[in-house]
């Protein structure tokens, strides 16, 4: 059975942060989850997944966040509880719903976990979600542990119905992607009877009665949260520097305390309920210090939000200086760390941190000389390292520099050599056809150069559907290539809508991408990137002539997926004979440029390699060496 749905009440186990948020869910009573897969949230449906049969509830991986919000809510206005989880990008897809929803409110339980990734980890940004929370009018709790975290979704649910709202809680990756012991509350076995009242119907209009009630209802939950114990204060009582944190900041923030042997002179006071703020609560600890040093990621949201209270009391207050992001002294961007906190404690207490510098200079040689150096690259018998490679050569044939919109997703490494440079935007889901479209749309002013744009299968389905039906509408001249791997590949291979299955591992309809472009009327076609040849020939024709919107599928299972089924294609070798490495005319294409992580350079012998551990035998290197000195043989 799942240790996430033990029924052992006060037994300890060992979650990882989003397996905590989803066993507080099921602790509360969820009956609907949905989301759209995106690190670091998405472990939390995908635990739930797993469960979703045996605790008889409902999980789905919608085809984008707003969808998933728009899926949860519907449980959430028919009593239940439901969730949808995200990361920071996807509260944007929602946002659209979420800002008119919080005007209606809800009549279950309603809570929206985002998942921020502070140094945009696994991400193409580091947005701070939580002025979301304030633009909305909604109650935002921040987890510090993995504990924590379980319970605030626990409490979250009871809040959203106590509220008639929905509650976000902001996690990050430190919270959602470490692990931590967490105590097992009792699993539900009673829930509320589900129905939707069609007596009241639910409308944002007229906005003058909605948005007073939506204050109401942030008031309503500022009280409850008033006492709340998920704010805590730890250390001296009459503290000379007072620590102001939340999220991940606490336990660094109590660390580096303890480490200075601060504890006589310093206090932490954790902030969990970031809004409404816990003001009574900050208030009395700001009667008791000169000082303040504010740590959080990523933001100054919680530092803007406190320096406001203070100016609102300031007559009954001392003076007090507060150092952090807006004096400069903690960085204003990016994930804090323990030695980040312990830095600027130290600088601002005077007390410098006792260094062992010869642990430092060991840890330095480790890092230096041991730590393998990695590129950014894709991995070794990538289709899309094929896909892109197809598209240089057929640009570089056709000589009118074209232009590669991209977006986000495992192919957005394209921008960078490992996929030889060819993407020339990446931005948000779906928004590289959206500009290729535009762009294929600018011949009047005299633009000769072919418009093209590459999304993922995912991709295609969150977001460039309606970018189909735009260019279709518009006649743009454009080619979209669907780099089709067959998963939603950087997120962990989560089912999409054209997969055979869904979330919890039922057989459904699978939407075929290709039928979808040519019932819009697009001339479509469909290759594999593996044919090098085939591929640039098709992409050199299909951009040749663009008097009308094109789509190619480019479709290629992702090589991990394959590599698991062990379907290796080709065993592949170098023939030492044929390689003339440094002298083949392209300062060794194989592994300077192709660089695919399978293929090695020998530097004693002067000839490549295979590396027989990495390589997936996609065969794709032998059709680019001009020596012709990889040689592929069939398994
Ligand atoms: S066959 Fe060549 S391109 Fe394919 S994985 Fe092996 S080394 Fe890489
Ligand atoms: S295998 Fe081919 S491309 Fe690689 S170094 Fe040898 S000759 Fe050059």
């Amino acid at each position: 059975m799942s240790r996430l749905i033990l029924d052992e009440p006060g037994k300890e186990i060992l979650f990882m942060g989003n397996e905590a948020i989803a066993r507080g869910a099921l602790e509360a009573g969820v009956r609907v989850a949905a989301a759209y897969p995106g690190n670091p949230s998405s472990e939390i449906i995908g635990n739930l997944a797993q469960v979703a049969e045996k605790m008889g509830i409902y999980v789905e991986w919608s085809v984008n966040e707003k969808v998933a919000a728009e899926v949860a809510a519907a449980a959430a206005v028919s009593n239940m509880n439901a969730l949808v989880a995200m990361k920071q990008n996807g509260l944007n897809v929602a946002c659209d719903f979420l800002l008119n929803l919080n005007l209606t409110g809800i009549r279950g339980g309603l809570v929206v976990i985002v998942a921020d990734d502070p140094s945009g980890i696994s991400s193409s940004n580091e947005q701070d979600s939580r002025s979301f929370a304030k633009l909305a009018d909604i109650p935002l709790l921040e987890p510090s542990g993995f504990q924590e975290a379980k319970e605030m979704v626990r409490h979250a649910f009871e809040l959203s119905r106590m509220t008639g709202n929905f509650v976000m809680i902001r996690s990050v990756t430190r919270i959602s992607h470490a692990r931590g012991n967490v105590i097992l509350g009792k699993l539900p076995t009673d829930f509320p009877s589900p129905h939707f009242d069609t007596s009241r119907p639910l409308c944002p209009l007229p906005t003058s009665v909605t948005h007073p009630a939506l204050h109401k209802r942030l008031q309503t939950a500022e009280e409850i949260l008033g006492d709340s114990e998920f704010n805590e204060y730890w250390g001296s009582e009459i503290p000379e520097t007072l620590i102001i944190t939340c999220g991940s900041g606490w336990f660094f923030s109590k660390e580096a305390v303890d480490i200075l042997g601060l504890r006589p002179r310093v206090g932490v006071l954790k902030v969990g309920t970031t809004w409404p703020l816990p003001r009574a609560f900050l208030i009395n600890h700001l009667q008791k210090t000169k000082k303040v040093i504010l740590f959080e990621e990523v933001d100054p949201v919680l530092e803007n939000n406190v320096t406001e209270l203070y100016a609102q009391h300031n007559l009954d207050l001392p003076r007090i200086e507060f150092v952090g992001k807006n004096s400069g002294v903690v960085p204003s961007t990016g994930e804090l760390s323990p030695d980040l906190v312990l830095g600027v404690l130290g600088k601002v207490t005077g007390v410098v941190p006792k260094i062992d510098e010869n642990y430092a200079n060991l840890a330095k040689d480790a890092i230096e000389n041991y730590a393998p150096q990695r590129a950014m690259a894709f991995c070794a018998g990538c289709p899309h390292r094929a896909s892109l490679w197809a598209i240089k050569q057929a640009l570089a044939l056709d000589g009118r520099d074209g232009v590669l919109f991209g977006d986000i997703g495992c192919y957005a490494l394209g921008i960078f050599p490992t996929g030889f440079s060819q993407l020339k935007t990446v931005h948000a889901m779906g928004s590289g056809a959206g500009m290729a479209c535009g762009f294929g749309s600018l011949r009047q002013f005299g633009i000769n150069q072919p418009s093209l744009a590459v999304c993922g299968d995912s991709t295609f389905f969150h977001a460039v559907i309606p970018v189909l039906v735009n260019a279709v509408h518009q006649n743009s001249k454009f080619l979209l290539v669907v780099l089709d791997n067959n998963a939603t590949a950087m997120t962990g291979f989560q089912p999409h809508p054209g997969s055979p299955i869904d979330a919890m591992g039922n057989a459904t309809n699978p939407i075929v991408i290709e039928d979808l472009c040519v019932s819009l009327g697009l001339e479509t076609r469909v290759m594999d990137p593996f044919d090098l040849k085939g591929t640039i020939s098709t992409v050199c024709e299909m951009i040749k002539d663009q008097t009308k919107p094109k789509a190619l599928v480019l479709r290629r299972e992702c090589a991990l997926v394959s590599g698991r089924k062990g379907t290796l294609k080709y065993q592949v070798r170098i023939d030492p004979q044929k390689c003339i490495g440094e002298e083949c005319g392209c300062d060794r294409l194989c592994t300077r440029v192709f660089k695919c992580p399978g293929l090695i350079w020998d530097r004693s012998a002067k000839k490549a390699r295979i590396d027989d551990v990495i390589c997936t035998g996609c065969g794709v290197c032998a059709d680019i060496c001009p020596s012709h000195a990889i040689v592929k043989e069939g398994v």
